[in-house]
């Protein structure tokens, strides 16, 4: 019957400085965001009590009348959002849902073609020490040198020599739109199937302002929390036909009892994004990261060594290259931490630098869009930023600027 802040508040304090830190700091990781009110009030109910091994209707517990609903809802929302078959809500995180794909379509030691790490792909990809990388064989395609560009010359020629059964597409840090039609067309002419990794741009694509992989992968795989702004966890999309062999993979090849609470909250952010209000929050992520692009492009900013990698960007974040800078990934991050702006050093393709320290940022837009930022709000984050970067920053006036943002757009009122 007590409260948190009564029988723990060790934790309770912990909890409400964190909603300080987001409240008063301008949250850049392109991986997350701010999951909506509903969303944690789902996540925080009597459901994380409930067991429910097996599907909605086939369960191996009894009294799943409730979240049986519960779960039906999101399944059903995830496949309307996205033109799907089949969907499957369980996946306790984007790398479960992942790993649960290469159990229900691959045997250990068959070959995988994924996005190498260092430029752009994610761990579950094929990374040597990750599940992916040691169980399966990966095969890694990267970007041109020349433009940044994902090389599909490549894809096609790696796929016809080491006929991959999975081509795996998708990315944690590319600032463009992957075309879909192309690595389809690889994986027909070499007999691979394609999963599609949305995690990152789920959102963009529920809101129409990306292409929707799910005509052309045989699986899409995404988390709930980025873009999509839900809670932690992950979703499969599949064909029909293969359902089947997603559903026994999950539950009971890599999970125990389903998280009903998250799923609960799943299909309130589905919901969320089915709206235009959802699709107007998009337009505005994808707008504010195209402005602060443009503004890392200006002359003073390569002045500084500042370039940004494939010279824009179609999405939701901005790959910032300081291999020319005197700055490493490392000082940038913490210059930016200092005034009060939250981002992650990211490698850039062929840095010099050590990954613990790195020549590139990776900054997006998705959780200032949530919180209200329009481009007017996006000019003045992309001009402190600059500013951060370059010689001769002043941390104080910056510091300002940022708390003045942060005010104008006031973070989860009265929680
Ligand atoms: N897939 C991609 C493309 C990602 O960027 C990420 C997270 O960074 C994941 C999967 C893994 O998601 P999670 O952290 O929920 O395991």
């Amino acid at each position: 019957t007590q409260s948190l802040a009564q029988l723990d508040p060790e934790v309770a304090a912990a909890v409400d400085a964190e909603l300080a830190r987001q409240r008063d700091t301008l949250e850049m990781i392109a991986s997350e965001n701010f999951a909506p009110r509903a969303v944690l009030e789902a996540q925080g109910t009597v459901l994380t009590n409930k067991y429910a091994e097996g599907y909605p209707g086939r369960r191996y517990y009894g009294g799943c009348e409730h979240v049986d609903v519960i779960e039906q809802l999101a399944i059903d929302r995830a496949k309307a959002l996205f033109g799907a078959e089949h969907a499957n809500v369980q996946p306790h995180s984007g790398a479960q849902a992942n790993t649960a794909v290469y159990f229900a379509l691959l045997q250990p030691g068959d070959t995988i073609l994924g996005l190498d790490l260092a430029h752009g792909g994610h761990l579950t990809h094929g990374m040597r020490i990750n599940y992916s990388g040691k169980i399966l064989n990966a095969v890694a395609y990267h970007v041109r040198e020349s433009d940044g560009l994902i090389d599909y010359d490549e894809v096609e020629a790696l796929a016809k020599e080491h006929q991959p059964k999975l081509i795996i597409a998708g990315w944690s840090a590319y600032p463009r739109q992957l075309d879909f039609a192309r690595f389809r067309e690889i994986a027909d002419q070499t007999g691979a199937l394609l999963m599609v990794d949305m995690a990152h741009f789920a959102g963009l694509v529920a809101a129409g302002l990306h292409p929707n992989p799910v005509p052309y992968a045989d699986v899409v795989t995404t988390t709930t929390h980025k873009t999509l702004g839900g809670p932690r966890g992950g979703l499969i999309l599949a064909k029909e036909e293969l359902g089947k062999k997603i559903n026994s993979a999950v539950f009971p090849g890599m999970q125990g009892g389903p998280l009903q609470h998250v799923i609960a909250a799943k299909a309130v952010a589905l919901k969320v994004a089915a709206s235009e209000e959802f699709a107007e929050r998009q337009r505005r992520t994808l707008s504010g990261a195209k402005i602060l692009a443009e503004r890392l492009t200006q002359p003073d900013a390569a002045e500084a060594g500042i370039r940004v990698l494939t010279g824009g960007t179609d999405v939701h974040l901005v790959l910032v290259d300081l291999v020319n800078s005197e700055l490493n990934g490392k000082e940038a991050e913490d210059r930016l931490h200092e005034i009060g702006i939250t981002v992650n050093r990211n490698a850039v393709p062929n840095d010099p630098r050590p990954p613990m320290v790195t020549s590139g940022l990776r900054i997006g837009t998705p959780a200032l869009a949530t919180r209200g930022f329009g481009d007017a709000d996006f000019a003045e984050v992309a001009d402190i930023i600059a500013e951060a970067l370059k010689p001769g920053f002043d941390a104080a006036t910056l510091r300002s600027r940022v708390q003045a943002l942060a005010a104008k757009h006031p973070l989860y009122p009265g929680l």
